[in-house]
């Protein structure tokens, strides 16, 4: 949709090809952050940053993964993007000023501002247009009804009087909007991806550009070496004098190629779109592109509730203090509050088989939120369903018979237990390192100190919850340059081809920057590719 619009306004005739038959994605569904560097709201919250810092960060976590011209394109034309949309779109975006780099210690590294979210959006005015993007992902409504910005989301974790006060607003706001819902499925103010998606379907809608529903690209025309066009599923062939953009997503939801290039992880453990089936990646190799880490994904631990759609992301609850992962073997093995893209690979490295538990007592049970269950001064066990009690919610009078029903070999599961609290009541994890950063911080819980991380698990009765090595989505994908172009295997562009989002190799490589790092990129790429097919 970002290269829609630019190709539009640069005097492209565009028509988005949409194989659901609901737009928006797996963008629609997320969080909508997207991380900008050196972006200009910081410098009015306070926070200094510049192009050169963007880069040695970037440069740094990339581990020389990715080559340097991608990252300065990345680094340089993101902030632009995010000029030209205020200038010229709906899009709008707040920058997080607490909302760290997920690696805020190394070099170039920022506490804040680099993540930006979606202003909120009155989507009554996208008319039947709203009934037609994808709704968001169930675990950002609040009580299955309204979203949240993720500051305010951020701030109810403190769960504090004024929190309470803002929550009790949100919920009178949500009703006062009732005429405006009333002639549509759902509450009309978006936040989070479904803001940003309902922002660029305004623009896009101002500018006359089409998305055509359930009509899936199938086939690439190519010609004398050139893409010039697409066939469709429903028998189109469009041509396409300018270009064609693949940005059809990843390849999560695709279990032939997850079992070819991820073996040991399932679909059903990913939070993102069914219809990221790599379709898009598949084009563009059928056409000569040439792929690049394919084994990665954008990983993150998730949750399933029997009968749920979707899993459901574990990133809030990791980090909250009370609570720990074990492995099969009833072992600690990870900083349960890192990044998530680390926590997923520090169970892929345990060996074995990658499910673990998230094991906490009655005090978090009572405090925090654990995937769809809230917290128990909201939502005591005595009105969590059965269907959650009985297939998802693991409870114990007291540790050993929580081993017992888990399967876990008791004395070393109580070994564990035993150092964690030990170290918990110190405030220092000498095994991980958890709550060091300020990263681990952020989902911390600040009454708790000296470490918001770390509190031992003391108040019976004992839960459990299992977790995944889930995803947001996958980031190997077509191999492109700085311009976004699809290149072949001497290292060359296709012409006329070019690929963006989780289509494309992710600009940041095995490594994930901040809140935002996949979707910043998937604008700012799709926003290039519009401007080298449509020179100006
Ligand atoms: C719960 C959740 C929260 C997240 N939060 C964030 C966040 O805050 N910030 C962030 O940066 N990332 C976040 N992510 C990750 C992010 O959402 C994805 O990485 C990103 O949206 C992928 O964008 P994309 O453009 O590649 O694909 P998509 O947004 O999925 O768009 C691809 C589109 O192509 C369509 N399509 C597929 N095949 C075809 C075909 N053959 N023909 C035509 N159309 C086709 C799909 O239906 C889809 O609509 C989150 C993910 C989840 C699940």
């Amino acid at each position: 949709m970002a290269c829609a619009l630019r190709g539009h306004d640069l005097g492209a005739r565009v028509v988005i090809l949409e194989k659901s038959p609901v737009y928006g994605g797996a963008t629609a569904m997320s969080g909508g952050v997207v991380w900008v560097p050196d972006n200009p709201q910081m410098k009015n919250r306070g926070i200094s940053d510049s192009r050169e810092e963007g880069l040695e960060y970037l440069r740094g976590i990339t581990e020389g993964r990715v080559r340097d011209e991608r990252l300065v394109a990345y680094v340089d034309n993101a902030k632009r993007v995010l000029a030209y949309f205020e200038g010229h779109s709906h899009v709008r975006l707040d920058s997080l000023d607490q909302y760290t780099d997920y690696y805020p210690e190394r070099p170039g590294g920022k506490p804040g501002g680099r993540s930006m979210e979606p202003v909120p959006f009155d989507a009554s005015c996208l008319g039947e247009q709203f009934e037609r993007l994808r709704s968001p992902h169930p675990q950002s409504q609040v009580l299955g009804r309204f979203g949240i910005s993720a500051r305010e989301a951020h701030t109810y974790l403190v769960n504090d009087l004024r929190s309470k006060l803002l929550l009790f607003w949100r919920l009178v706001q949500y009703g006062l909007r009732w005429p405006k819902r009333r002639g549509f499925s759902r509450d009309t103010r978006l936040y989070a991806g479904n803001a940003l998606m309902g922002r660029l379907r305004r623009s896009l809608m101002d500018r006359d550009v089409p998305i055509w529903l359930e009509v899936g690209a199938e086939e690439l025309v190519v010609e004398d070496g050139r893409v010039t066009g697409v066939l469709t599923d429903d028998g189109r062939r469009i041509r396409a004098e300018r270009g064609v953009l693949l940005g059809a997503g990843g390849f999560e939801s695709n279990a032939q190629m997850r079992g070819q290039h991820q073996p040991r992880i399932l679909t059903e453990w990913t939070a993102s779109s069914p219809f990221s089936m790599g379709m898009g990646i598949q084009l563009g190799r059928a056409a000569g592109g040439v792929v690049d880490l394919m084994d990665e994904a954008w990983w993150t631990p998730t949750t399933r509730i029997p009968k749920g759609r979707v899993a459901w992301v574990l990133v809030v609850e990791k980090n909250l203090p009370g609570g720990l992962f074990v492995d099969g073997e009833g072992r600690r093995f990870t900083n349960e509050a890192a990044p998530y893209l680390d926590v997923v690979k520090g169970m892929l490295a345990n060996g074995g088989v990658p499910v673990c538990w998230m094991i906490f007592d009655a005090e978090f049970r009572r405090l925090y939120p654990v995937g769809p269950v809230a917290p128990g001064y909201a939502q005591p066990d005595s009105r969590v369903s059965r269907r959650l009690l009985e297939g998802f919610l693991t409870r114990a009078p007291s540790l050993p018979e929580l081993a017992e029903k888990l399967e876990l070999p008791a004395d070393t599961f109580q070994a564990t237990i035993e150092r964690f609290n030990a170290m918990a009541a110190r405030g220092v994890d000498e095994d991980f390192g958890r709550g060091e950063s300020l990263a681990d911080r952020y989902y911390g819980d600040p009454r708790v100190q000296p470490n918001p991380c770390l509190r031992p698990l003391t108040r019976a009765p004992f839960y459990a919850i299992p977790v995944y090595p889930g995803d947001l989505g996958t980031k190997g994908g077509l191999v492109t340059d700085p311009s976004a172009r699809v290149l072949n295997a001497e290292g060359s562009p296709i012409p006329g081809l070019y690929a963006a989002g989780n289509t494309s190799s992710a600009v940041m490589g095995p490594s994930y920057p901040g809140a935002g790092g996949t979707i910043g990129p998937a604008l700012t790429f799709g926003f290039i590719a519009a401007e080298t097919a449509c020179p100006q």
